[in-house]
């Protein structure tokens, strides 16, 4: 997760193809996202803390899928529904001195979907700079923040493999 822009979380998630096979995994893959965006994940004293099970795995594949359908550009309604009810799975509130946003779930398995679904509908809702790798072996989204919108790979490997061609043509 190298993006420091707001939507890292978000971005990452688009792109965690295959972490949630098992809860191990996804337990793995749940614990360096929460390190990367603390803020994102202060939940109540008192709210469900997730086990990470086989049920979960499989809601946060099926979170997944919705999400990556959600961001293509003829996203279907049942990926929208898919991830209002990941958001309907907790609540956020204004708590604490400094004040700061924090969540409730509704359940364990919550504690997980709820900021994942949320991070996911910010990313769809701030919209226009999120690109798909134009590599045509990647599947990657990234964050555009070039001053001009003009990115168009996800990573630097990505550009290169996609110049190297030309350029020895040119030579
Ligand atoms: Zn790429």
């Amino acid at each position: 997760m190298d993006e420091a822009a707001p939507h890292a979380l978000a971005i990452a998630f688009l792109n965690a193809e295959g972490a949630f096979d098992d809860p191990v995994a996804a337990a793995r893959w749940w614990a360096a996202a929460r390190e990367s965006a603390p803020h994102l994940f202060l939940s109540e004293p008192g709210s469900p803390k997730p086990r990470f099970d086989a049920g979960l795995a499989a809601e946060m594949r099926a979170l997944h899928g919705a999400a990556r359908a959600a961001a293509a550009a003829d996203a279907p309604q049942s990926a929208a529904a898919a991830l209002g009810a990941g958001l309907s799975r907790g609540s956020l509130r204004l708590a604490g001195t400094p004040l700061s946003l924090m969540f409730s779930a509704s359940d364990g398995p919550g504690a997980v979907l709820f900021p994942l679904a949320l991070s996911v509908a910010t990313l769809l809702a701030a919209g226009k700079r999120l690109r798909r790798c134009a590599a045509q072996t990647c599947a990657a989204y990234f964050w555009d923040a070039t001053k001009n919108g003009s990115r168009r790979w996800c990573r630097l490997s990505c550009m290169e493999r996609a110049r190297a061609p030309r350029r020895r043509l040119q030579r």
